[in-house]
Parts: structure tokens; C-alpha cells; sequence
């Protein structure tokens, strides 16, 4: 076609170069157009430029390129025509994404390169375009395949450490379980040896009395100790499975702190500590569970009678400061290294030296010591000025509101020793019978029964004041027998005390609802029996 347009006009030579140009421009795939001057006016447009522009090439020359075709002029081809004009140099553009022009983005590259006029100065540019959509698409792709290969990379290596990290601290769990295990059996086979120790002391024959109630109070003081560790046991594990509940009255700051020094005396005298108490002359009501809070100051206590030599001095203060009540407990003992007074509260931490070990403990006094605190909307802190300089811990209480509520009122008058008449049913024989002994060496009237039927029949017949009922029972439960006490004509005078161990917390509610009035938690506290004793109502059929 090429040579018979050549023919056509008559040229004599159709390779002479201004004709071959031609040629080449009109045959080529590529668009190409000429511009000239500053305002780009379209010289000369080959069929590929018009026809990827869909218009026609009479429409586009003579015009400025920027008029002409707009759409081809954005992304910054028009800046660059300006700069070829100029400076006469080439310059390329590479993939400018044009989505005004199809519906579909397409992707072009500009070849620029200035005409020079017969001065050797630009006198237009040239201006080449290829179509490199395919090319942009997929290498777009890639990058975004690469992306994704490296955030997977990235989140497989996060996964990875996370993985490592949980194992790690997996191990860590299990370690510290079996290091706690250990511990634990060590804590209560201890107090077992000593008490299997004085039992078979007391079943010999010919100990001297003075010598066997020495022996009975070493089997005491680690009943207690046993008692003590089971107790926080359950405590931590009612912590963490959300089921502590206190139960807050108002209560006197130092009915409380009474009650916590009245507990630890053994161990404070036992180590031959001064215990100094300092208490404030107007009394400091707290809204607060009263058993929690002397839980609280037991453990302080109880600490720094245990991490101090011998001889020591121990001092209890309080004082009101502004909203707040701020105990002390301090102590000339041991000490605390600066670099674990930051763990100290959390569970199952000791500091690690072999004489603190001996000591004995879970090592979770302190955990129970804040969880409690902070239950209370207080707060804890311990400071030491390191090993040998003694150690405080501070405890920060809201004080109850202004407006005080009347303290509770003991129900009734105080027992006072005057004797009661009291019923104990329990499944476990020794159990209840050994509490009856109690009962009755306390001065009172006591009887037991040993399922609930025969509780509620001995009720009937002896007219209990106070009935001590174990729960879980065969034939007729604990909760079953205090209904059908509640429902007798003389069934609402007894005081009735449910005997509970683990769970005590959820069977609150069903206790009450059963008709009991308080919980006692086995073994019973002769202590917190006499005061219950002394303090509960009496009531008239
Ligand atoms: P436990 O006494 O059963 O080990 P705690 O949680 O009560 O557990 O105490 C944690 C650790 O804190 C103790 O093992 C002891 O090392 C340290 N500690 C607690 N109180 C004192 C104190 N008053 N003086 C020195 N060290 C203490």
C-alpha cells in the first residue's frame, strides 16, 4: 500500500527520507504526534495516536495538543511537553495511569524528544506513546502478591513467637505448678507429722499432765496452721473463679485489728517479738467484711513475726488521714531486698533464700493481702530499706461515709456465759460428737444427731436455742432439714447455723433461703463459735 500511495503522487524516489517518515509514522503501532511551538499545537498525528483517542486525525491537527486531547495532557504529560520545549532534552514518563480515558484504567508511557527548528532551538517535540496497561497490571500483581507473601511472612513470624512465647510461659505454668505442688504437700505434711507426733505422745501411757497439755497445744497450733492453709487455699481459688463475696457492714477499724493481733499472738510470742499497737483515740468505722479485713492484718502480722529473728519488735499503727484509714505493720526483722518489693503481691512469690523458706508458706499470704485490700477500695504497699532493715506494710481504707449507719446492734443480750442448749447434726459421728465435747466443756447444753430426719427430730423434742447442721447429708440434707425445722410451730426460735466447707460463698443464698442464719466454715473455730455463741439473738417461739 505504502508504494502504490508512493506511485500515486508521482515522487520519484519514494525512499527519500522525509517520505519514508512518513511511512514509518503512519505504519507504526505506536501513536505518535508532533506538537509545536509553546502552546503544543498538533502538527501531525499518525493513526495510532487518532485511533487511541477515538477521533479523528482532521479533528486533532492544528490544535493545541492540551485542547485537542485533554485526557492525553493530564498526569503531568503536559508539564513535560512544556520541559522538552524548553530544555530540548528527551525524557520519558513512565506508566501514567489514564482513567479518564476508558472505563477500565489503562497505563501509558511518553517518549518525548524535541523537533529542532533551523536555529537548533526546539521548535516542537515529538511525542511517542505505548500502551503498557498489561505490563503495569501485572507487575501491580506482583506487588501486591509480594505484599501479601511478606505480610504473611511477617504475621507466620508473629505466629511463631507467639507460639514460642506461649510455650515458654506453658513451661513456666507447669514449673511453677509443680513447684507450688511441692511446696504445698511440704507445707501440710508438716503440721500432719507434728500432729500424728503428738497423738502418739498423748496414747502413751504415763505423760505427765502438764506435759500432755503442752502437747495438746502444739496439736492445736498446727491444726491451726492447717486450717489456716487450706483456708487461703479456697480463697485463691474463689479469687480467681470470681466467687469471693464480701460481706460488708460497718465495723470498727479496731475491733478488727483486735481481732487479727488476737489471732497472731501465738506466733508473735513464740518468736519472742515486742508487739507495740498504736491506735488513734476516735474510733475508725470502715464499710467492711470484717473477717477479709482481720484476714488482711492476720497476714501482715503474721509475717513479720515469721521473717524476724528472735526478740524482734513488731508495730500495729493506725490513723485517720483525711478520707482514708492507714494501717501500718512493721517490723525490725528480715527485710526485703529492693528488687522483689515489686512482686511481693503477686501469688506464690517468695523471696528466694533458704532461711525465708523455712519459714514456711505458700507464698500466697500477700497475693490474698491485696486482692482483699482492693476489694475493700484500698490499697497496699511494702517498703524495706533492704535485707536487715525491717519491712512496712501500709494499708489504705476508705473510711465509711459520714452519715453512720447504726453500728449493728448485737441482736440480743450477750450470752455471757450463761449456758445454751445446742444441737449438733453432722453425717460425720466424730466429727459431731467431738464438737458436742467442745459444746458441753464450754458450759452448755449439747446434743448431736447424725443425718438430717433425726436432727429434726431431736430438735423437736430437745428445743435447741442454736442448731449447728452440716449440709450435705444422707437421707435429709442440711438445707431440706432446716426447712422443715422453719415450718414447726416452735421452728423459728433456734439459731440456725449452717456448717459448711468449700462453697460456701454460692451456697450463701441457699442457705438463707432455707432458712439458716449464718455459715460457719469447718472445722469451727472455737473462738469464733463462743463469740457467735455470745452474740447471737434469742428468740422466743
Ligand atoms: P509466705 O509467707 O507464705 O511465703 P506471703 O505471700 O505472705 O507468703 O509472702 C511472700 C514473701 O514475701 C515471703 O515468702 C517473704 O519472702 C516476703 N515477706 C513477706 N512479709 C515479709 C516481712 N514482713 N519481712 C520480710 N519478708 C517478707
Amino acid at each position: 500500500m505504502a508504494a502504490e500511495r508512493a506511485t500515486d503522487t508521482g515522487v520519484a524516489d519514494p525512499f527519500a527520507f522525509p517520505r519514508l517518515c512518513r511511512y514509518f509514522s503512519e505504519r507504526s503501532p505506536q501513536p505518535m504526534v508532533a506538537v509545536e511551538g509553546t502552546t503544543h499545537v498538533i502538527r501531525h498525528v499518525n493513526s495510532a495516536f487518532a485511533s487511541l483517542f477515538g477521533r479523528d486525525a482532521a479533528t486533532l491537527v492544528g490544535r493545541p495538543f492540551a485542547e485537542a486531547v485533554p485526557e492525553g495532557a493530564g498526569n503531568g504529560c503536559q508539564a513535560l511537553l512544556d520541559r522538552v520545549f524548553h530544555t530540548g532534552v528527551p525524557e520519558e514518563l513512565v506508566e501514567q495511569e489514564h482513567r479518564q480515558v476508558h472505563p477500565r484504567p489503562v497505563y501509558w508511557s511518553y517518549n518525548m524528544w524535541a523537533i529542532l527548528g533551523a536555529d537548533e532551538r526546539p521548535a516542537g517535540v515529538m511525542v511517542q506513546v505505548t500502551d503498557i496497561t498489561e505490563t503495569a497490571l501485572f507487575r501491580q500483581q506482583a506487588v501486591a502478591m509480594n505484599e501479601s507473601l511478606l505480610v504473611s511472612g511477617t504475621r507466620q513470624h508473629e505466629l511463631t513467637n507467639a507460639a514460642e512465647s506461649h510455650s515458654v510461659q506453658l513451661q513456666a505454668d507447669v514449673q511453677a505448678r509443680e513447684h507450688f505442688l511441692a511446696v504445698m504437700s511440704h507445707e501440710l505434711r508438716n503440721p500432719l507429722n507434728a500432729m500424728s507426733a503428738g497423738l502418739h505422745l498423748l496414747q502413751s501411757d504415763g505423760q505427765e499432765p502438764a506435759a500432755a497439755e503442752k502437747t495438746r497445744d502444739m496439736m492445736r497450733r498446727q491444726l491451726n496452721q492447717m486450717v489456716r492453709l487450706v483456708d487461703d487455699l479456697l480463697d485463691v481459688s474463689r479469687i480467681a473463679t470470681g466467687k469471693l463475696e464480701l460481706r460488708k457492714e460497718q465495723v470498727d477499724l479496731e475491733a478488727v485489728l483486735r481481732d487479727a493481733v488476737e489471732s497472731s499472738r501465738p506466733l508473735i510470742d513464740g518468736g519472742g517479738h515486742e508487739l507495740v499497737v498504736s491506735l488513734p483515740p476516735d474510733p475508725i468505722l470502715l464499710d467492711a467484711d470484717s473477717t477479709r479485713l482481720a484476714q488482711v492484718f492476720l497476714n501482715l502480722l503474721n509475717n513479720a513475726a515469721k521473717y524476724s529473728e528472735p526478740g524482734g519488735c513488731i508495730r500495729l499503727s493506725a490513723r485517720r488521714d483525711g478520707g482514708e484509714a492507714v494501717v501500718s505493720v512493721r517490723d525490725t526483722g528480715i527485710g526485703i531486698p529492693a528488687a522483689d518489693l515489686p512482686r511481693l503481691f503477686e501469688a506464690f512469690v517468695q523471696v528466694d533464700a533458704e532461711w525465708r523458706r523455712a519459714q514456711g508458706g505458700l507464698g500466697i499470704g500477700l497475693s490474698l493481702v491485696k486482692e482483699f485490700v482492693g476489694l475493700h477500695g484500698g490499697r497496699v504497699e511494702a517498703r524495706s530499706d533492704g535485707p536487715g532493715m525491717g519491712s512496712e506494710f501500709v494499708v489504705h481504707l476508705p473510711v465509711a461515709a459520714e452519715a453512720a449507719v447504726e453500728l449493728p446492734v448485737a441482736l440480743a443480750e450477750k450470752a455471757g456465759g450463761s449456758h445454751r442448749r445446742i444441737l449438733v447434726v453432722d453425717d460425720n459421728r466424730d466429727a459431731a460428737e467431738t464438737l458436742a465435747m467442745m459444746l458441753e466443756f464450754m458450759g452448755h447444753e449439747a446434743r448431736s444427731a447424725y443425718d438430717g430426719e433425726a436432727g429434726v427430730a431431736v430438735a423437736a423434742e430437745f428445743r435447741p436455742e442454736l442448731i449447728l447442721m452440716d449440709l450435705g447429708m444422707p437421707k435429709v440434707n442440711g438445707y431440706e432439714a432446716a426447712r422443715r425445722i422453719r415450718a414447726e410451730p416452735w421452728g423459728r426460735a433456734p439459731f440456725l447455723v449452717a456448717l459448711t466447707g468449700w462453697g460456701a460463698d454460692e451456697d450463701r443464698q441457699r442457705t438463707a433461703d432455707a432458712g439458716f442464719d449464718r455459715h460457719l466454715v469447718k472445722p469451727v473455730d472455737p473462738a469464733a463459735l463462743t463469740r457467735m455463741i455470745a452474740e447471737m439473738p434469742t428468740r422466743s417461739p
